[in-house]
């Protein structure tokens, strides 16, 4: 009996957090008392992991609907503006990565110059496609959470931000909650998918927590984010008088 009240109480206190989301509650405070300005800001670190959660549940969203679990969010001045998911199953169309919806919604807001002053957090890193249309927009920084060993445009594959070429460079730091993003993945490649005209059974396969290092080396994205923020923090032509 009164095992029962408690298994009910636990269950109640699990579901009140859950709702409230307390991690991210916690999180967003700390972020909110750490600094109101982008740059420079006194944890980072703490700023980046707040955002790419965010991206990490629409990836959940993505998963909960049988989509390749790919999610985003679009921040300017440490708010969220945009949110996107892979959306290639339901639309049928092979572009529509989650990247591609964040643009489309961001666009249906601001100018595209805004981008500019946009970061990217994506739990993959942006397959060549997405890395060279947010090089055309100019985003600003794109951080993401595991490489993209086959189709990568920032370092899995190419170095589509990096490279010579008329558009501004972008820094595009991975490794932000990689693990996350890595199981995400294999936890999708573990469903069967009902809609194949042939099923595979994958009932007896387990999901591999084993996650290698990542391939992907920051240094060159580390130095260029440096030189963006010291250019940023740099007094305006106007101010400086
Ligand atoms: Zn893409």
């Amino acid at each position: 009996m009164m095992a029962g009240v408690v298994a009910a109480l636990r269950a109640l206190m699990a579901k009140v957090l859950r709702v409230f989301r307390i991690p991210s509650l916690l999180l967003y405070l700390r972020f909110r008392m750490a600094t109101n300005n982008y740059f420079p800001l006194k944890n980072e670190a703490a700023i980046r992991e707040y955002f790419m959660r965010q991206a990490l549940e629409m990836g959940e969203l993505a998963l909960s609907i049988d989509e390749v679990p790919v999610g985003c969010v679009f921040v300017l001045e440490n708010k969220v503006i945009a949110k996107g998911m892979n959306d290639t199953n339901r639309s049928l169309s092979g572009h529509r990565h989650a990247e591609f919806a964040g643009i489309e919604s961001v666009l249906s807001k601001y100018p595209a110059s805004i981008f500019k002053d946009v970061d990217l957090y994506v739990t993959v890193e942006p397959c060549i496609m997405c890395a060279s249309a947010l090089r055309q927009l100019e985003i600003r920084a794109v951080y993401f959470g595991c490489s993209n060993d086959r189709f990568g445009g920032c370092g899995g594959v190419l170095h589509v931000n990096l490279d010579a070429g008329i558009d501004p460079c972008y820094p595009a730091i991975g490794g932000i909650f990689r693990e996350e993003a890595i199981m995400l993945l294999r936890r999708f490649y573990l469903q069967e998918n009902d809609k194949a005209p042939n099923p595979i059974a994958k009932r007896n396969r387990i999901l591999n927590t084993t996650v290698e290092n990542m391939s992907i080396d920051n240094t060159r994205s580390y130095t260029l984010l440096e030189a963006n923020q010291a250019e940023e923090s740099k007094p305006s032509a106007s101010t400086a008088v």
